[in-house]
């Protein structure tokens, strides 16, 4: 086998362990902020007031309406309410929701992020933005949002719920398995791709197990961290492109769409990307790597189908278009047709056998 590559490492540090939040007042210091505005959801503002007291004199406010998919309008509130405060960096604590604020201000502003993720989604590891207006959700990528430096404390996910915690863990393999096939795959992605979906497979049935594990919650947040290191370097293929377009259009959350799709996307491409498919199989320690994610997948208490999300087949109509007109990269051609038949399987669940392309 060729070995050719391209890499590019992304410049942020990182702070990982228990109790790694009572650092966040040094890591602001290493980074000269003195002036950092506080950004959480409403669910989590008590943690964001927390971390504005922690911080003293260094937190100038908080910022507590972060929500889905970035509205516009929230991000331009944001933007002035920072200014008006003479913020000189933003610490948003959360999920992909929080922390892609974090990502919209820096965008306009070039505040710096200081990211503390409560969630596995990966978006602090990543230079990917996303805004919605008028219903559409636009990306893109910009070295400016990518956080300067990101603090995981696993104690903070232990709020977390069990669903969400199962589905978000879901969602990092997700990244995983599509940066093992990406076009920019290198060897040392691949490595923390595998790295990170022995992690989840480790860390979920443990946490389904007894979600206060603090060994489970270590692992899962590490395998995010890996997970969304690989996100972040590599161009993502079918499965995400499948899940902007269902969730965009549709409202549908996050982690639960990448949960219900990936069994179908990874058994369609699978066959595609045999070297992916064999480092997906060792990580879950199965022969067969397609029956082995889905078994795996199946065997969590997490939503299983489209028609869970109260999707009916009359919803689904635009997709295979919108998906074919402007799909990324993938390891396999994909017809309209292809589309339907696996979201047609997403809809009830049942995994469909693919023959070679
Ligand atoms: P989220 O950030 O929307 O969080 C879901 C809910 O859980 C929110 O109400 C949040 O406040 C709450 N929550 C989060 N952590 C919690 C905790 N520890 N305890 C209690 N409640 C908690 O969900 P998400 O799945 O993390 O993020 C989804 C968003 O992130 C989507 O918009 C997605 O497009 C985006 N995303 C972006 C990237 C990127 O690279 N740009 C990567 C992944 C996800």
């Amino acid at each position: 086998m060729t070995v050719d590559f391209t890499y590019a490492a992304l410049p942020m540090s990182v702070r990982f362990g228990s109790g790694a939040l009572t650092c966040l007042a040094d890591v602001l210091d290493a980074h000269g902020i003195s002036r950092a505005i506080v950004l959480t959801t409403p669910e989590q503002q008590e943690l964001g007031q927390q971390i504005v007291t922690q911080l003293g004199t260094r937190a100038v406010g908080l910022y507590a309406n972060a929500r889905m998919h970035v509205p516009i309008d929230v991000a331009d509130d944001a933007i002035r309410y920072a200014a008006d405060l003479g913020a000189d960096a933003c610490v948003a604590v959360g999920g992909g929701s929080t922390i892609g604020l974090g990502k919209a201000i820096a965008l306009r502003s070039a505040l710096p992020i200081i990211a503390v993720p409560t969630t596995y989604a990966g978006s602090e590891m990543t230079p990917v933005w996303g805004l919605t207006a008028d219903g559409s959700k636009s990306t893109g990528r910009d070295p400016r949002v990518l956080p300067a430096a990101v603090v995981y404390d696993p104690d903070l996910t232990r709020t977390l719920p069990l669903k969400i915690s199962l589905e978000s863990g879901v969602n990092a393999i997700a990244h995983a398995i599509e940066a093992l096939y990406a076009p920019d795959a290198s060897p040392i992605i691949s490595l923390m791709a595998e790295e990170a979906i022995r992690a989840m497979r480790e860390a979920l049935p443990a946490l389904q197990a007894d979600r206060a594990d603090s060994r489970a919650r270590e692992k899962a947040l590490y395998g995010s961290w890996l997970a969304g290191a690989c996100l972040g370097a590599t161009t993502m293929g079918l499965h995400h492109k499948m899940c902007h377009v269902l969730a965009g259009t549709l409202d549908l959350p996050h982690a639960s769409t990448h949960t219900v799709l990936l069994p179908h996307v990874f058994a369609f491409n699978a066959t595609a990307a045999p070297a992916a498919a064999a480092a997906v199989a060792r990580a879950l320690d199965v022969v067969d790597p397609v029956a082995g994610l889905s078994a795996f997948i199946a065997g969590l208490d997490v939503t299983h189908s489209l028609r869970d999300l109260a999707v009916d087949e009359r919803d689904l109509g635009f997709c295979a278009s919108a998906v074919v007109e402007t799909l990324y990269s993938n390891p396999r051609s994909v017809t309209e047709a292809d589309v339907e038949a696996i979201v047609l399987a997403a809809l009830t669940g049942d995994v469909l056998t693919h023959p070679n392309p």
